[in-house]
């Protein structure tokens, strides 16, 4: 099962090679954000080094930094089997989430209107759509989540009416780590002909992602959670929908023809939704760690990954007191838990102690926390360079400070 040379893999991140507090570093919060390669990490100096200007037609530096952009466009559209013109570059996921929902609240909600998130979503995927409805009086409804913690298909279908005009979902949970079924979500909604967009900060850095054969109309993505820098990600948008949809930012890069005299012209798709100069530097490197990741190929980290989490995940299950929080049949690198009587918290700076980065508390996931009936989890995020000796050093650090809180 496992085609991933995974000793091989490490040595091209070079934070691993770390040791924290005495300790060789066991990173386990990937879904905050991943390692990078040492490729990207070059790429970006050099860009910075040799190679700077401003995206622009002009002089040649400027050319090449612009055709070395729109590779990068053309690199990440490929990723995710998509058009080059639907891919609109942003700052993360959570800047294009918000972008759409103001595209949304400015163009198409009206009074009365709905939007269905799940009970599962981050707040990236929540706020937005409130400040939306807020703004045009829509209404946010709620699709329920069954006990193993995996979307309830008749629940989200029996909140679908004729007054939902859009579909919000995580690709994978946060915190559950539930990969969510989008192709039935997307038939669902469109056989209603309501729009579906994806929240993917957690679903492509982990599984392949196709956003033709899943049918989803927008897809929101983080660079900095799959090898590429902070402040880059993108947000995919079918053509149909973007060529209509309003423009909601103007400045440089986006208009065509300005005058006092008339309406400016802006220019067509992607650049029409990219006001304001882009973080060039940071996607041309972003490029790179698409590269590197497709590499290793998406379907072969999907299956090291799986083996991986299924093996942390029985490995923790048998320690005394400890409880693994979300049981979904299809899963992706997120593993939380509680212990009885230890604060998530306690867990978290206990194992930062022994070198083990895992993350404690909401999760900016308030609501489901809420419906769990848990202040908080500690969660331990996977990524293709961990290994199984990791989940065996995370695990008896889990068993220590447990055992100790007794
Ligand atoms: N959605 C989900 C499911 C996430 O896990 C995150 C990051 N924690 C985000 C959205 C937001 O990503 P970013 O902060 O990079 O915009």
């Amino acid at each position: 099962m496992n085609q991933l040379d995974v000793t091989a893999i490490r040595k091209d991140f070079p934070l691993l090679k770390r040791e924290v507090n005495g300790h060789p570093l066991v990173y386990l919060d990937n879904a905050a954000t991943s390692q990078k390669p040492q490729v990207m990490i070059d790429r970006l100096r050099d860009f910075y080094t040799n190679e700077n200007a401003k995206t622009e037609e002009g002089h040649s530096l400027s050319k090449r930094a612009t055709e070395a952009f729109e590779e990068a466009r053309s690199k990440v559209a490929k990723f995710i089997n998509a058009d080059e013109r639907e891919i609109i570059f942003q700052r993360g996921a959570t800047e294009g989430l918000n972008h759409l929902a103001n595209v949304f609240a400015r163009g198409v909600l009206r009074e009365g209107d709905e939007i269905l998130v799940s009970a599962m979503e981050h707040h990236s995927n929540i706020v937005p759509w409130q400040i939306a409805c807020g703004e045009s009086g829509a209404r946010l409804r709620v699709a329920p989540i069954n006990e193993a913690g995996e979307l309830d298909l008749d629940g989200f279908e029996s909140k679908l009416s004729e007054r939902t005009k859009l579909v919000a979902v995580a690709h994978v949970s946060n915190v559950l780590g539930t990969i969510n079924p989008l192709r039935e979500v997307v038939s669902m909604a469109h056989e209603r002909d309501i729009p579906v967009v994806v929240d993917g900060a957690q679903g492509i850095p982990h599984l392949p992602v196709d956003v033709r054969e899943t049918g989803c109309d927008f897809y929101a993505v983080s660079s900095h959670k799959m090898g590429g820098p902070s402040s880059v990600g993108f947000l995919y948008g079918r053509a149909e929908w973007l060529e209509r949809l309003p423009i909601i930012e103007g400045g440089s890069h986006m208009a065509e023809k300005v005058s006092f005299e008339e309406e400016p012209q802006v220019k067509s798709l992607p650049m029409k939704y990219e006001a304001g100069t882009p973080a060039f530097a940071e996607v041309i490197a972003y490029g790179v760690a698409v590269d590197y990741c497709s590499g290793l190929g998406m379907e072969g980290i999907a299956a090291y990954e799986a083996d991986l989490l299924g093996y942390a995940t029985e490995r923790i299950k048998r320690i005394d007191r400890v409880r693994v929080i979300g049981a979904a049949r299809e899963k992706a690198s997120i593993l939380s838990f509680v212990a009885d009587g230890v604060e998530p918290k306690q867990i978290e700076k206990s194992l930062d102690k022994e070198g083990i980065a895992v993350r404690a508390g909401t999760m900016s996931a308030q609501p489901l926390m809420k419906l769990l009936g848990v202040k908080g989890v500690v969660r331990a995020s996977f990524m293709f360079y961990n290994t199984r000796e990791e989940a065996d050093v995370l695990a008896r650090g889990i068993e220590k400070c447990v055992g100790e809180a007794r």
